[in-house]
This record gives structure tokens, sequence and C-alpha cells, in this order.
């Protein structure tokens, strides 16, 4: 362990590990860890929706609606059942939308700061308006409630999902929280899957505010790694069961099932809170685009399909991450540097770097031709309060090169590990 090693002996190892540092940089590599997307040997997967449709194809859906025209605001219906099965709720529950959830979400909270939810004064007319945040998260998150000046609040991530305590004091106590980012399941950045407590929790909150609500972002929903499958409560049934159905507007797409940007998203809530959005989307659009609602339909026409397709992925995916969690555990386990969880599901892998070394450690991988996300990224205001998180996004590059990537990450880490000993 470096924390037990003397001076002496702390020297001579950061002498060494800079050999290995300066072979690597003169190797000129321009490796990328830092996007979140799909390779395109996964999105090869997916090229079969072309054919589904074709000059001949009964472009009609169950109901008759025709999809080449306007109209059917809510989404075709055999679409509805499909995120419905992906979100596991009801198909009535379920509004079907454009290619990004991310865009529903900005739409959601833009519908609270424009018109007010239920009967309450509209967010822009606040003079403050705070928004919790379970941190380490997803940065585009952030982003959106950031950009309407809404004042974050971290909120810590237990193993289990947001630390329930805090959530509870903090949303009882004061009624300029208006709502909260939740990645339940396979979370980003750390693949945590939230416990049926605090999804229990979290349907039983009592806020202060009238018009708080949830954003659960089940952008993983059935992207596991293995054949183990996490499962969480569904969160709408809870919700209703506590008596707090308009807490929360659930959001999935398949952005990673089939096409990043090219697929279809969704939003499911209660009755109360669906009339209310579609009182805005009926003047926002005429209908979304259902011909690619059908084709994702058709292509994935039973429960089992979906399960199939996510199977493909996860055997693209596996050896991606298990490659990086062993070079972690190889590399840096015996130095006691850092800590990281294995995920067992989603897109990342956060490492939990020694406190105060994470943009060191991000800045000497750069200079090695490794570029990782920026350090404090999946914080709000970018703002690791223990410079110490690090996302890694396994899916893109090639393992080849995910291994010689890995590999120098972990060089990275312990020089700046031993620095940080050594002054
Ligand atoms: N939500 C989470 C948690 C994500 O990680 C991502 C993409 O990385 C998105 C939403 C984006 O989804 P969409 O492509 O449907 O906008």
């Amino acid at each position: 362990k470096y924390s037990e090693m003397s001076l002496e002996e702390l020297n001579s190892e950061k002498e060494q590990l800079t050999a290995q540092y300066k072979k690597w940089q003169s190797k000129g590599l321009k490796l990328d860890m830092s996007r979140g997307k799909p390779s395109v040997e996964q999105l090869d997967l997916s090229m079969p929706l072309f054919d589904i449709l074709d000059g001949k194809s009964l472009m009609k859906c169950m109901n008759g609606v025709e999809t080449r025209n306007y109209g059917q605001l809510e989404g075709i219906v055999e679409a509805q059942h499909l995120f419905a099965e992906i979100m596991d709720c009801q198909p009535e529950q379920v509004i079907v939308g454009g290619n990004s959830s991310l865009n529903m979400m900005f739409d959601a909270v833009s519908r609270g700061y424009m018109f007010g939810f239920d009967g309450c004064t509209p967010w822009c007319k606040l003079d403050r308006v705070k928004w919790l945040c379970p941190v380490p998260g997803y940065d585009r998150h952030f982003a959106i409630t950031q950009h309407f000046g809404f004042e974050m609040i971290n909120i810590p991530m237990n193993e289990d999902g947001p630390d329930m305590d805090v959530v509870e004091g903090l949303v009882a106590a004061d009624d300029t929280i208006k709502g909260m980012w939740c990645v339940p399941k396979y979370s980003n950045p750390q693949g945590i899957v939230y416990s049926d407590e605090v999804v229990r929790r979290i349907a039983n909150l009592k806020p202060a505010a009238k018009d708080f609500r949830v954003f659960w972002d089940n952008a993983y929903a059935v992207h596991h790694l293995y054949k183990e499958k996490s499962k969480i409560l569904n969160i709408l049934h809870e919700c209703e069961e506590a008596d707090n159905p308009n807490l929360v507007f659930e959001f999935a797409s398949t952005s990673k099932i089939t096409f990043a940007g090219g697929g279809i998203a969704a939003i499911a809530c209660n009755h109360k809170n669906r009339e209310e959005i579609k009182k805005t989307l009926t003047v926002q659009t005429i209908g979304f685009d259902k011909i690619n609602m059908l084709r994702h339909a058709r292509y994935f026409a039973d429960v089992e399909s979906v399960s199939k397709h996510m199977e493909k992925h996860a055997k693209i995916l596996r050896p991606k991450f298990e490659l990086v969690i062993k070079t972690l555990e190889r590399d840096l386990a015996e130095a006691g540097c850092g800590s990281w969880i294995s995920p067992k599901g989603g897109y990342f892998i956060t490492f939990d770097a020694p406190k105060g070394t994470a943009t060191r450690i991000v800045d000497l991988a750069a200079e090695a031709g490794v570029k990782l996300t920026p350090a404090g990224a999946p914080f709000p205001y970018h703002m690791d309060p223990n410079d110490s998180v690090i996302r890694f996004a396994p899916s893109l590059p090639p393992i080849e090169e995910l291994e010689q990537a890995a590999e120098v990450f972990t060089v990275c880490a312990r020089i700046a590990y031993l620095e940080k000993l050594i002054h």
C-alpha cells in the first residue's frame, strides 16, 4: 500500500512509473474514453430496422391510425406498449415523443417554468428555485437545471441510491425545492441500482412544495451486462400506493437500444400530469414521427425481442467493461489507489480517485494521448468538492484501444497519488 510506504520507497516507485509514463507518451497515442456512445458494432445490430418497412408495408397501426399522416399526439399504440414494457408501466401512462428523452426532460422542466404545475406559480415568477442532484450524476441533467438558473443541491449517493435521510429532510422543509434528478437503474455514471427501500421512500416523500416533481430517468432500464437482471420497483405504482400520484415523470428512450439520436423516446406519468402535458404538447406539435415509432414497434413486436436484442449489446459491451475493471484491480488494488464499483449494466464505470487527484489524473492522461471526461463533469457546476470522481465510458473504443487507454490510466492514477503522498 502506498500509504504505508516510506518517502524513499514512494520516490523510487514514482521514478519507475514516470519512466513507464514517458514510454507511453512517446507512442503518440490518440485514444478517447470520454464519450458514452454505442460502438459501430452495436449500431450495426439494429440495421434490420431499415428493412422492417418497405414500399409495400402496411403503414396503418393496430387501431387503424395512418402513420404517414398527422395525428395521434400520444404516439402510436404499439409504441406505447413497447415503452410500457421497457418502463414496466401501463401503456395508457405513456406519451411517445420524438428522438430524445433528454429533450422531453427539458420540455417538462420548461412547462414547470413557464406555466407551472398543478395551478402553482410558474417557476419563472419565483425568486429562487432549487433542485436536488444526486452526485455523481448525468452532466446533461445538471446542464438543464443550470440553464434555467436553478440552484442545485448535491445529494450524496449510497450504494443503493440517493441518501434518503438528506432528501426527506430537505424537501419537507423547503418549498423552493421543486425537483430532483434520478437515474434509478444502472445510474450514470456509477451503475447503481436503487433498492426497493429507496424507491419506496422516494414515492412516499412529503415535499413542502405541491409542484415538486421527481424526474425519473430510466435511461438504462433494459441495459443489462449479465444474465442476472437487476430489477427496480415500478415508481408510478409506488406513488399511487403512497397516495402521491402526481409526484413523478418517468423517461426512457431507445437511444442505446437502436440508434443514439435516431430512436424514439417517451414520458410516463399519471392521468392528471398527462392531461397537463397534453395541453402544451398539442400546441407544440401536431404529432411526432409515427413512422419511426412503427419501425421500432414492429421490430420489437414481443417481450422477448427487446431482451434478445439487449443480450447482443451485452455481448459486445461486457468484455470492454471487464477489461477496464480487471486493469484497475491489477494495477491499483494493491497500491490502495482509489476505488470503483463493477457495474452490472448501463454505460459507465466510475473511478473514485484519492481525494484531490482527479484533475491531475485527467491532465496526465491527456498529455499521454488518452482523453477522459473532464474531472468534475458529473457534478453540478462541474465542481467536484473532493476532486476525486472520474467517469469512464468504455463502450465506444475498440477493445485493443481500450486496453492501452486503461493501462495509461492506471499509470497516471498512481503517479498522481504518489505526487500527493510525497508533497
Ligand atoms: N439519460 C441518461 C441518464 C443518459 O445517460 C443519456 C445519454 O447518455 C440520456 C438520457 C440521453 O437520452 P436521449 O438520447 O434519449 O436524449
